[in-house]
């Protein structure tokens, strides 16, 4: 195959990357590729789309695509060879491929348990069950139709359930997200690409294997979740919902059962193998481990505020076009941004989880303790973009190296917000968090500012310790001057954004085994993944490890 890069042209031509037909990039490539008289394209399709908005308000489609011609290899290899434009290149790309169980694998006595089903236990879930490992999922949340409900009554009245919320529950995470899909995993295997064509297999938009920055939107990820369940359970994989796994039971220091509490009481499921993708806010979990001395390390992560804006001056600054009809007639999404900077401190301060026509949300999980996040649909058409603008802590901030110092920290933070709010989001216009304003407690119009819970105004400034106050505020005076208004009269922040990622490390060995052996820390709460694709594949490193050391049990029908 060949792969040709960096095609420009005008937005919108050809209506855009998602259009079924592209006369005018069929053009260009005929163009660029100067096929010998007699020859012609069998097949061309998009494999990388972003947009270039240098030059704004003029702005690109900037197009990959791959494509077959009727030339042999060898005729092919010498057409790019002359070509010497080294945007021209011969491409095979790698499909991914899940390993056969080693030789010398033991086969199971019982199913392999995994304790999530968030983007990392689904996708170790997945591989294993297509491999006829039959797992058994533990969810200690409710199943997506359940949670979203109990979702919508935290957002509606302020009803939190600890088994149905933004952090637990059927999809992990993720669900309640904008389901940005990039990673900053270097991936050589084809993990990545199989976590992105997984996701369209089961309903995501095909535009996530092209687009720079692919995203599914939390409308379209429940129902992808739910049919990866619906398959799982197919081939003969089983979800128990509302089932938490607790304490392990080690026999000769290794595996052999889990504690697993229901609404029916605690019992051990016999185990050899538990792949522990529990997440980044599994606090009760990650102390019941540590007190049995599983192995873990303090791990540095990120807090900050959420900070949001109208999204027609991201529009603006971004793309030089504010209103979003004459996006849409580019065929161009919301603008997003990504910004970062050094306080004097020398603490870095960044943009997170950016979601541009997105909405704040409350994303807490336990009562008394306050989180914020952000979210979005796939059409991300709400008025306001938002993100988290943080400072990455550690043993400095935690005062002390203790292993959950740094849980510990969240939770304080998380508590002080709940006050500073009476329990309600809090919020507090840019410029009175910046000058420490004594914000008086006033309901805030929640749909005005697309933020999903009630809201108050409210001293949101006395949330966070002095010093990472000032850093934040430092960074956002240095990104008002890369997005002119980024610190105006429209300007918003709400607190707190504390769980960027998981605050400890459970240690693992290059077999992905903790020293507890059959014991496999997984995903972003074990502290090797942020992010719903670097968790996934995460998992699918984890199924791996598990089919190296591991045969299915005899298939006789029963645990
Ligand atoms: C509101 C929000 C928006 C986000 N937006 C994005 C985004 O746009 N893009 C992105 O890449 N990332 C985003 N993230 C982060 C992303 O969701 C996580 O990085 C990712 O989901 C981590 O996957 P995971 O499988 O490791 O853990 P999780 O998704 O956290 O899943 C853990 C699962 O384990 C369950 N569980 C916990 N304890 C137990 C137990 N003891 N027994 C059984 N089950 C248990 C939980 O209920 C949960 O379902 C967002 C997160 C939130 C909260």
């Amino acid at each position: 195959m060949i792969q040709i890069s960096q095609i420009k042209l005008p937005c919108g031509s050809d209506g855009g990357p998602g259009s079924v037909s592209h006369p005018q990039l069929e053009a260009k490539i005929r163009k660029l590729l100067r096929l010998p008289k007699g020859h012609r394209i069998q097949s061309f399709r998009i494999v990388r789309h972003s947009v270039d908005a240098r030059h704004k308000p003029e702005l690109y489609d900037i197009y990959s695509v791959l494509l077959t011609t009727d030339l042999n290899e060898k005729q092919e290899g010498a057409l790019v060879r002359s070509l010497k434009n080294k945007d021209i290149c011969v491409k095979n790309p790698k499909t991914y491929v899940f390993p056969e169980p080693s030789e010398n694998a033991l086969r199971l006595s019982c199913r392999p348990l995994i304790a999530g089903s968030g983007p990392a236990g689904l996708f170790c879930a997945y591989l294993l069950a297509v491999s006829g490992y039959r797992p058994l999922v533990l969810e200690r949340g409710l199943a997506m139709e359940e949670r979203v409900a109990a979702v919508e009554r935290l957002w509606q009245d302020g009803t939190l359930d600890p088994s149905g919320n933004a952090q637990f529950g059927e999809g992990g995470a993720g669900t309640f997200s904008d389901g940005k899909l990039n990673s900053n995993v270097k991936d050589h295997s084809g993990r990545t690409d199989f976590v992105l064509q997984t996701f369209v297999k089961f309903g995501a938009p095909p535009d996530i294997l092209y687009e720079f920055h692919p995203h599914i939107g939390t409308d379209i990820l429940r129902g992808v979740v739910v049919r990866m369940r619906e398959e799982i359970i197919r081939l003969g994989g089983e979800f128990l919902f509302e089932t938490k796994a607790g304490a392990l039971v080690t026999e000769n220091g290794a595996l052999c059962g889990v504690h697993v509490l229901t609404k029916d009481g605690d019992k051990v499921i016999p185990a050899k193998v538990l792949v522990l993708a529990t997440g980044h806010s599994a606090r009760d979990t990650i102390r019941t481990l540590y007190a049995q001395k599983v192995p873990m390390e303090q791990k540095a992560f990120a807090v900050g505020v959420r900070v949001s804006h109208p999204q027609q001056l991201i529009n603006q600054q971004q793309y030089g076009i504010r209103d979003q009809a004459a996006l849409a007639k580019k065929h161009l999404p919301a603008c997003s941004y990504k910004l970062v900077t050094h306080a004097s401190s020398g603490r870095g301060v960044y943009s997170f989880c950016m979601c541009p026509g997105g909405y704040i949300v409350n994303a807490s999980s336990e009562p008394g303790r306050l989180a914020v996040n952000g979210m979005s649909d796939y059409a991300r058409d709400s008025r306001r973009a938002n993100s988290a603008i943080v400072v990455t802590v550690g043993a400095e901030e935690f005062g002390s190296g203790d292993t959950l110092a740094g849980l510990v920290f969240q939770e304080k933070l998380e508590e002080s917000a709940f006050q500073a709010g009476g329990g309600r989001v809090p919020v507090q216009s840019y410029k009175d968090f910046r000058d420490r304003a004594d914000t008086k407690l006033q309901k805030a119009d929640d749909q005005k500012l697309c933020i999903k819970g009630q809201a108050v105004f409210a001293p949101v400034h006395r949330i966070l310790p002095e010093s990472l106050h000032q850093d934040i505020v430092e960074g956002m005076e240095t990104f008002d001057r890369m997005i002119p208004g980024f610190t105006g009269e429209e300007t918003y922040v709400c607190g707190v954004e504390s769980r960027t990622s998981s605050p400890v490390r459970i240690l693992r060995d290059e077999n992905m085994e903790s020293m507890v052996p059959g014991l496999y820390p997984c995903g972003e709460g074990a502290g090797y993944a942020g992010g719903i694709t670097s968790a996934a594949v995460d998992g699918i490193k984890t199924a791996e490890a598990v089919a190296r050391r591991w045969r299915p049990m005899e298939n006789r029908g029963n645990r």
